[in-house]
């Protein structure tokens, strides 16, 4: 049982980093329901074996390098989940088991990211997100680019409010396909375009995105008695409230109006993902309080994942760089999610063959992820008497024999010459976490491989502008912007380069991992297995991979080619120390240092191994104090916490 749930921690925790952190999941929100949920029963079975990094104990969320942390005043949290009717009549039968006339306030849940807005004299002063629930990131430049947020309030308060900053679905589709155009990778859906909106760097981007709140909550001490009143009081101050919700007292009304809301939600301009149930009275919800990370006052229903049935009509088999054969299924369209569904993923062949999927069979359709549609399995009534699916047994781009490896559960083409092969690798290189050639997309890349200008991603700074305005529909100025935009790639910092090679296991994270390390490419071809897979956490698969990708004379080729085409090997950003003095230690900084600012320490911290952050607590390992240390200090003292001086931080 304690590795089960060890496991299920790691997988968790793991599952939430790449959801709030890097705002890209791999799973679906209700894949990750269950898992939490499968951990919640065994937590409540077996109290004695609850890890310490248990997701059910944090509010999810980290502030991303790149952002000022700002201390929530008021902490924010999130919220108990329910799935069944019987749930909610659960919840209803302990709330009114303390307060028999409780009246709730039934909200949409909005599918976007909170932010907490905090007012001096009426006057924006920060904006902030989540982050773990105490510490988010202080984000107000990029707040100010939201239309709908105001910055002056019709009064003149000092008032902190929180919210959800979302974006509509007309705005998510618009930049996905702007970024499908370009080769970009698309957001996964209008969650995490709207999160890694608001953590962009550049306010100029948060502008033309579109987003938009809602406002639901006042974190500061507040007049109003109830919810309904807190909700017309933000209206008033010219805040954007939403105008679906419901008041009453019976479980069974709101049980009503979360069915109304799961018929409109496809209507909605805005993408939903629950109903949101609150005890109305404020002066109760105080008495009934919190748990670690949610109140026990309210409790969000969350829509189950929308299924739907459609007819597989054909599958397209299709080459991915890596030489990956994909099936994807041509179906009879349907209505999902907002959206009309015609294709979907089938995974792989092993798939195909596990659920026994078949043309001419009705299968269930839904999206992974809440965006990517895919088959999940045949219907109940949906097996036709139709032979097998047919596999291919040849490449359908080059011709060559596919292979199935015994350990692989996809087809693959192993010809390197194989043109979608070429392609893909092409657009993977140019594509936004890679090189970041803006322009150099699908569309492009074909134009180039048929005139034969490229056929691998060294030829692509062989270009110049006159070769771009040869091709078909591309005119004077974009090709000068794709030239501009080639030559602008050169100087990236390695580690781009590097995930653009595509090596198999290497990356966007980890290429940047063992640049820090290595320093520059040559340097990591060169270097030996040992040395690669002793880099934390980076082991033997990885290692072999690199191994074998750089004792290949055409890798050797190509580095060469790159860098004397003016190609930058070297990675530019703060290297790490190998078996770093203060690795896997948090440290906390306070007060004032006189030979050093305080993001250089914190700089010279990270890049000794240490997770720098902003409040002392019991996991933190050190705190260094300079002069006139106050609080912070005091709490480490307390806690009993190691506490060092400036001195023997420059001694490090
Ligand atoms: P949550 O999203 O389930 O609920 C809390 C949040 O709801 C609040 O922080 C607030 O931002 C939001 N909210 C929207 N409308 C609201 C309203 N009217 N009133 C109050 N709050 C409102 O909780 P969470 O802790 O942010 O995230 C947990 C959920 O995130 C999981 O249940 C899962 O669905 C998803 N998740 C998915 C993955 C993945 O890999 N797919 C990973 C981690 C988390």
């Amino acid at each position: 049982m304690k590795n089960r749930m060890k496991k299920l921690v790691e997988q968790l925790n793991q599952y939430a980093k790449e959801y709030y952190t890097e705002d890209n999941p791999s799973i679906s929100d209700s894949d990750y329901d269950k898992l939490y949920r499968e951990l919640q029963a065994l937590e409540k079975d077996y109290p004695e074996l609850i890890q310490a990094n248990s997701p059910t104990h944090r509010v999810g969320g980290v502030v991303l390098d790149g952002f000022e942390k700002y201390e929530h005043e008021y902490p924010l949290f999130s919220l108990q989940d329910a799935f069944s009717h019987a749930e909610l009549l659960e919840f209803d039968r302990r709330i009114k088991a303390e307060f028999p006339d409780a009246e709730y306030l039934a909200e949409l849940k909005i599918d976007g990211l909170s932010v907490s807005l905090t007012y001096t004299d009426g006057r924006l002063q920060v904006g902030a997100t989540r982050g773990d629930g105490r510490i988010g990131e202080n984000i107000t430049e990029n707040l100010k680019r939201v239309k709908d947020i105001p910055l002056q309030l019709e009064h003149n308060l000092d008032i902190t409010v929180r919210g959800e900053c979302y974006l509509p679905k007309a705005s998510f589709a618009k930049i996905n396909q702007e970024r499908q155009e370009n080769g970009e990778t698309e957001f996964a859906n209008p969650r995490n375009a709207a999160a890694g909106t608001l953590r962009q760097l550049d306010t100029a981007v948060v502008a033309k995105r579109h987003l938009a709140t809602f406002l639901y909550q006042e974190a500061s001490p507040t007049e109003a008695g109830s919810q309904d009143a807190v909700l017309k009081g933000l209206g008033q101050l010219g805040f954007s409230v939403n105008s679906h919700y419901f008041l009453s007292s019976s479980m069974d009304e709101i049980w009503n109006f979360i069915e109304e809301m799961t018929k409109e939600r496809d209507h909605l301009p805005y993408e939903i993902d629950g109903v949101v149930i609150k005890v109305n009275s404020l002066a109760m919800q105080e008495e009934l309080g919190f748990t670690v990370k949610a109140p026990r006052w309210a409790i969000a229903y969350k829509f189950p994942a929308e299924e739907k049935e459609a007819t597989l009509l054909s599958v397209d088999w299709t080459v991915g760089r890596t030489g990956v054969v994909t099936p994807t299924a041509n179906l009879t369209p349907v209505q999902l999610a907002g959206t009309r569904v015609s294709r979907a993923t089938l995974h792989n062949v092993d798939y195909i063959a596990e659920k026994d999927i078949r043309i001419g069979d009705t299968v269930v359709v839904y999206k992974a992820g809440d965006i990517i549609p895919a088959v999940l399995r045949v219907a109940d009534s949906g097996r036709n008497q139709q032979e097998p699916l047919p596999i291919p047994e040849h490449c359908p781009s080059c011709g060559s024999d596919l292979l199935h490896f015994e350990d692989e559960v996809a087809l693959r083409c192993i010809n390197p010459l194989c043109p979608s092969q070429i392609k893909e690798k092409l657009v993977h290189f140019a594509s936004r976490d890679a090189m970041n050639i803006s322009g150099l997309g699908p569309a492009v890349v074909e134009k180039l491989f048929q005139a034969e200008l490229v056929s691998d991603v060294a030829d692509i700074y062989k270009l110049n502008t006159e070769q771009f305005m040869c091709l078909e529909g591309i005119k004077e100025k974009s090709a000068a912007k794709l030239s501009q935009a080639v030559q602008a790639s050169k100087s990236n910092s390695a580690e781009r380069l590097l995930f653009g090679l595509g090596i198999r296991h290497v990356g966007a994270k980890v290429s940047r991992q063992l640049l820090e390390y290595f320093g520059d490419i040559e340097t990591l071809a060169g270097a030996d297995f040992a040395a690669i897979s002793s880099i934390a956490g980076l082991g033997e698969v990885i290692a072999r991979s690199l191994e074998t990708y750089f004792a290949k004379e055409e890798a050797k080729r190509l580095l060469e080619e790159l860098k004397g085409n003016g190609v930058n090997l070297s990675y530019l950003g703060p290297k790490r120390v190998l078996d770093a003095p203060l690795s896997g230690m948090t440290v906390v900084l306070t007060g004032k240092l006189t030979e050093m600012t305080r993001s250089q320490a914190a700089e010279k911290l990270q890049t000794l191994g240490a997770h720098v952050t902003g409040s002392v607590s019991k996991k933190t390992d050190i705190v260094v104090a300079g002069s006139d240390a106050g609080s912070k200090l005091t709490k480490a003292q307390n806690l009993g916490i190691t506490v060092k001086d400036e001195e023997w931080l420059l001694g490090l």
